[in-house]
């Protein structure tokens, strides 16, 4: 049918009187990375909270691999492959890294719309291939080094990519990332540029909401930009830097 990933239509989001997406919309495609930046209060995390399911959008649609997930649960919209991570971290401090990102791939086993019919749908085939996930997850968020850690020992910088690892344990089609790079150094930034682009090479789709613009424009392939909850741009990063609404956008701020 349609090889979009994620679809909005004409989402809008208002609380109270406040509108805080107004008529948005945009696709993402697989193995593609897409921006969304704009200005403080322009309407990022809520664009990105109506997607994950924290609350209901007032109006619009969501599209998911091609199904509606209006009125899904959170956990839904896990199981069907929308992944996130989040600003604080949700940790287990007496975990391993390894623990951890295996938990992060155990949820969507168990949530498995068949899971119940094959008691948890745990088979040692599955074990099996996702030790080999959590393996691979390690390599590509650079935390193998840690993998034996407690959770509690590691940096705050680790910690931020072990969410990441965490989110795609469940093996998402898509990921959404909020603020990635908050509170990163210069090259714990290059980790995570690098970090997204090998899981958009392994073809798992990226949203990213990013405030440092030089991150923003080396990993996205397309940029969406919103200003007080309205899309004002979307294109490419070089189309992005020099359209003049962006500009006064940001100068605003
Ligand atoms: P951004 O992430 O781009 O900085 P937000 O999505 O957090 O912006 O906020 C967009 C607008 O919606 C702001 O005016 C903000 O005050 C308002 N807003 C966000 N969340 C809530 C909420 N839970 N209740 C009321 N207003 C909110
Ligand atoms: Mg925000």
């Amino acid at each position: 049918m349609t090889d979009t990933v994620l679809e909005v239509d004409n989402l809008c989001k208002s609380f109270g009187g406040v509108q805080a997406i107004r008529d948005l919309s945009f696709a993402v495609s697989p193995g593609e990375v897409l921006g969304l930046i704009g200005p403080n209060g322009s309407g990022k995390s809520t664009t990105v909270n109506a997607l994950a399911g924290v609350f209901p959008a007032t109006s619009g649609r969501i599209m998911l691999c091609g199904t509606q997930v209006q009125g899904m649960t959170e956990h839904a919209r896990v199981a069907m492959g929308l992944a996130r991570t989040f600003q604080t971290a949700s940790i287990f401090p007496e975990f391993t890294v390894r623990e951890q990102i295996t938990l992060g791939g155990t949820v969507t086993l168990t949530l498995h719309p068949l899971a119940s019919v094959f008691g948890l749908g745990r088979h040692a085939s599955e074990d099996e291939a996702l030790h080999e996930r959590v393996q691979e997850i390690l390599d590509l968020t650079g935390l193998a080094p840690v993998a034996e850690q407690t959770v509690g020992t590691i940096s705050s910088a680790q910690q931020r990519f072990l969410m990441i690892a965490t989110a795609l344990a469940a093996e998402p089609r898509i990921i959404l990332l909020d603020e990635p790079a908050a509170g990163l150094v210069s090259h714990e930034r290059k980790m995570l540029s690098e970090t997204i682009k090998a899981i958009r090479d392994r073809g798992t789709a990226v949203l990213v909401i990013e405030h440092h613009m030089a991150l923003i424009m080396e990993v996205c392939d397309r940029i969406v930009v919103l200003n007080f909850g309205s899309k004002i741009a979307e294109g490419t990063p070089a189309e992005i830097r020099n359209n003049r609404a962006v500009i006064d956008a940001y100068l605003g701020e």
